[in-house]
C-alpha cells in the first residue's frame, strides 16, 4: 500500500490500530504533494470522531536532561498499566542538521521494544509552524488508532516549546540538578509555559543538588506566578535512570489533568489550541501559495531587497506584498 492507499482502507487500517498503515497515514499528513494532501486531509476529517481522547503530554529540557530516558522509563511505567503510548517530537532544527533527532527509537530502547508504543521521529523538514503542524496531524492519527497517552518531545530551541504547549494538555519542562547556573540560565518564558517542573538524575551523589535546584525552581515559580489560577506548578525531583519517582510525576500529570477538566480548562485550551493552530495552517499556506505562483514569486525578491537595504519599510514592504494579491491598503 503506497501513501496514497485508498481512503477507505487507511481509515479503516487506522482505526483498527494496524501499525503499517499508521506508518503509512503518518507520512501521507507529512507529504507535502498537493494529492497527498487533500487525501491526507480528507483522512484526517474522517478520523476526527476518534480523535482528542488521549492525555496529551508535552516535555522539554535542554539536550542531556534525561527526556529519552525518562520517557523509556515513563512510557514503560504506562505500558505496564495497559496504556498504549505514542511518542512524537518537534524539532525544527532537524532540517538544518540532515537528520532528526528527537523521537528517535534508539534513544528509547526499552519502549521501542514494546507492541504497544510508537515512537516517531520529528518530521524533518519546514518551517517550525510546519513541522509543528504534521506533528500535530500525527498525534490526531495516533489517537484514532487508539493510542490514550501521546508525548510530544522538544528541545529548548526557538519557539518549538510554545509550538509542543499548544498542542498538549500538560507541559513538563526537566531540569537538571545544580541550581544557582542553571537558575540563572533558565528561559523565563519556559517556566511560564511549564504546567509541571521535574528536576531529573535525583540519584546517588546528585540526590542532594537535586533537592536543592528544586527548592530554588520553587522559589523562581513562587515569584513569577503560575500559567493557570486553578494550579500552581509542583517542583518534582526524580529519576529516569532507576524509575525513583517517575509515577510520582505521572500522578502529578493527571491531578492537572483532572483540575484542568474541573475548571473547565482544559476543554478551553483545546478549543483555543484548535483556533491558533487554524490561523498557523492559514499562514503557511498563504506564504506556500505565493512561493508557488511563479509570477508573485517573481516580485518578492525586489521587495526583500528594498527592505535589507532600507530603502523600503517593512510595513511598506508587508503592504506591497499584499497588493500583489489584490489586496489594498493592508
Ligand atoms: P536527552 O538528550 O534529554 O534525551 O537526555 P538522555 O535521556 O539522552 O540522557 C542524557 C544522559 O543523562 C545519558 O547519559 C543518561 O544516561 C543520563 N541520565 C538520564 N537520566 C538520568 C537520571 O535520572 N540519572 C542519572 N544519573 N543519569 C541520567
Amino acid at each position: 500500500m503506497s501513501p496514497a492507499a485508498p481512503l477507505p482502507a487507511l481509515v479503516e487500517g487506522v482505526r483498527s490500530g494496524h501499525r503499517a498503515t499508521l506508518a503509512r497515514a503518518i507520512t501521507l499528513v507529512e507529504s507535502r504533494k498537493p494529492a497527498h494532501r487533500l487525501l491526507a486531509a480528507e483522512l484526517l476529517q474522517a478520523l476526527l470522531p476518534q480523535t482528542g481522547h488521549a492525555i496529551r503530554v508535552g516535555i522539554t529540557g535542554v539536550p542531556g536532561v534525561g527526556k529519552s530516558t525518562t520517557i523509556d522509563s515513563l512510557g514503560s511505567h504506562l505500558i505496564a498499566q495497559g496504556h498504549k503510548v505514542a511518542v512524537l517530537a518537534v524539532d525544527p532544527s532537524s532540517s538544518r542538521t540532515g537528520g532528526s533527532i528527537l523521537g528517535d527509537k534508539t534513544r528509547m530502547g526499552r519502549l521501542a521494544l514494546e507492541e504497544r508504543a510508537f515512537i516517531r521521529p520529528s518530521p524533518a523538514a519546514g518551517t517550525l509552524g510546519g513541522v509543528a503542524a504534521r506533528t500535530r496531524e500525527t498525534m490526531l492519527l495516533c489517537e484514532a488508532a487508539g493510542y490514550d497517552v501521546v508525548l510530544v518531545e522538544t528541545v529548548g530551541v526557538g519557539q518549538s516549546e510554545t509550538a509542543v504547549a499548544d498542542m498538549t494538555d500538560t507541559f513538563l519542562v526537566l531540569m537538571l540538578p545544580g541550581a544557582g547556573d542553571e537558575l540563572q540560565g533558565i528561559k523565563k518564558g519556559i517556566i511560564e509555559l511549564a504546567d509541571i517542573v521535574a528536576v531529573n538524575k535525583a540519584d546517588g551523589a546528585n540526590l542532594a543538588r537535586a533537592r536543592a535546584a528544586a527548592g530554588e525552581y520553587r522559589g523562581a515559580l513562587h515569584v513569577l506566578g503560575g500559567r493557570e489560577s486553578f494550579w500552581s506548578t509542583p517542583v518534582l525531583t526524580y529519576s529516569g535512570l532507576t524509575g525513583e519517582g517517575v509515577e510520582a510525576l505521572w500522578a502529578k500529570v493527571l491531578e492537572h489533568r483532572n483540575r484542568s477538566e474541573a475548571a473547565g480548562a482544559l476543554s478551553a485550551r483545546r478549543s483555543a489550541q484548535q483556533v491558533k493552530w487554524m490561523w498557523t495552517l492559514f499562514d503557511e499556506r498563504v506564504r506556500e501559495r505565493m512561493r508557488a505562483e511563479p509570477a508573485l514569486r517573481a516580485r518578492l525578491p525586489s521587495i526583500e531587497h528594498a527592505v535589507a537595504a532600507g530603502s523600503l519599510s517593512p510595513t511598506l514592504g508587508a503592504a506591497k506584498i499584499a497588493d500583489l494579491f489584490g489586496w489594498k491598503d493592508l
